[in-house]
């Protein structure tokens, strides 16, 4: 039965929240055991690997390897085994009743369990100009929008891995990139410091921030900030890319389920959420490691503790008949 036609009618066993590494193989697992499950895709099929283009940490993939190539087979993989995708963005939940149900802007879904791993978000900068010239120059994914930009001078602002890797990628179309950081030292892994650090089109600007971003329809320079002395600087860039990090999105479960001060769902080793039957996994749930590998790793055992759940539920429901 199509999800879609007739959600009310259909009492699906697992409904995955989320498509991206930990979902999408939350869902392989449930649907390889033989669970009758739906994925709502969000928005963005694959989360935030769609949004990668080297991939070189995922064990055993790596060089030949785009984020989105891992996404289209990702999808393969959990259709092969009878997962079906809804690209559908959940809106609301209730996930206090034996039969949840997840609502979207489309449908209204019900399960007998529930996997949450609808990831994390970019963080904003959050100075003046950032909204106004969000796609006319300010970007937070140098895969989607970097070739944009050839032959032109950008900023990237941050100083962790996604920062450096994706200020790699984008030597590839722009005449030069400029690392904007808030420190004089970088928080990103070694061998990426080493590859930005010796790029000849890679440049670092020490213990700056960008104070504001200035034009009108597409952007003119930025005004910068040193951290240590105050001193007041400007950039000419037409491109600025924001890697500051992330925040859980996590948002319609605020009051349903336990979460930390952050907004991340809490979990125990089973994946086990606050409420019954409610598992989680991959950023969501994740402040610490957000690797693609802890995300599949959660994902498995987000979708191994789900058949647990579910085929306990079923001897239980059997005994008392
Ligand atoms: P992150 O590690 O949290 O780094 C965020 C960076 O942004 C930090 O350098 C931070 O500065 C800076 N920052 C934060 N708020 C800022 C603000 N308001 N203004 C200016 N700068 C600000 O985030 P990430 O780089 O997205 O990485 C997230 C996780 O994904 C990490 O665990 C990372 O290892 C992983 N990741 C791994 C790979 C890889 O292995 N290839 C690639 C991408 C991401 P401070 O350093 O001063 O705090």
């Amino acid at each position: 039965m199509d999800a879609n036609l007739a959600p009310e009618a259909a009492i699906h066993d697992v409904i995955v929240i989320g498509s991206g590494p930990a979902g999408m193989t939350a869902a392989l697992y449930a649907a390889r055991a033989g669970l009758d499950t739906i994925v709502l895709v969000g928005p963005q099929l694959g989360g935030q690997v769609a949004l990668t283009w080297e991939i070189d940490n995922y064990t055993g993939l790596y060089e030949d390897l785009t984020g989105p190539e891992l996404v289209d087979r990702m999808v393969k993989h959990v259709e092969k085994f009878g997962a079906r995708l809804v690209y559908e963005m959940a809106a609301a939940v209730d996930l206090e009743v034996p039969v949840k149900t997840v609502t979207t802007d489309g449908a209204t879904h019900r399960a007998r369990a529930v996997v949450v791993s609808a990831g994390a978000s970019s963080r904003l900068l959050g100075v003046p100009g950032e909204k106004e010239l969000t796609g006319r120059g300010v970007s937070y994914c140098a895969t989607c929008d970097g070739a944009f930009f050839r032959g032109q001078d950008v900023a990237v602002v941050g100083g962790g891995d996604s920062a450096l890797e994706e200020a790699l990628f984008l030597t590839r179309f722009a005449r030069s990139v400029t690392i904007v950081h808030r420190r004089d030292e970088l928080r990103a892994g070694p061998q990426l410091q080493e590859r930005a650090l010796g790029h000849e089109k890679i440049r670092f600007v020490w213990n700056t921030v960008i104070e504001a971003i200035h034009g009108e329809g597409r952007i003119d320079h930025v005004t910068t900030r040193r951290t240590d002395t105050g001193e007041a600087g400007r950039l000419d860039v037409t491109g600025v890319f924001v890697f500051i990090g992330h925040f859980p999105n996590s948002g319609i479960f605020a009051g349903k389920l336990d979460m930390d001060e952050h907004g991340y769902l809490i979990i125990d080793e089973h994946m086990r959420t606050s409420a019954p039957g409610v598992f989680a996994c991959g950023e969501i749930a994740d402040p610490v490691w957000k690797q693609i590998g802890t995300s599949v790793g959660q994902g498995v055992m987000a979708g191994m503790a789900v058949e647990e759940f579910l085929s306990r539920e079923e001897t239980f429901a059997g005994a008392t008949a």
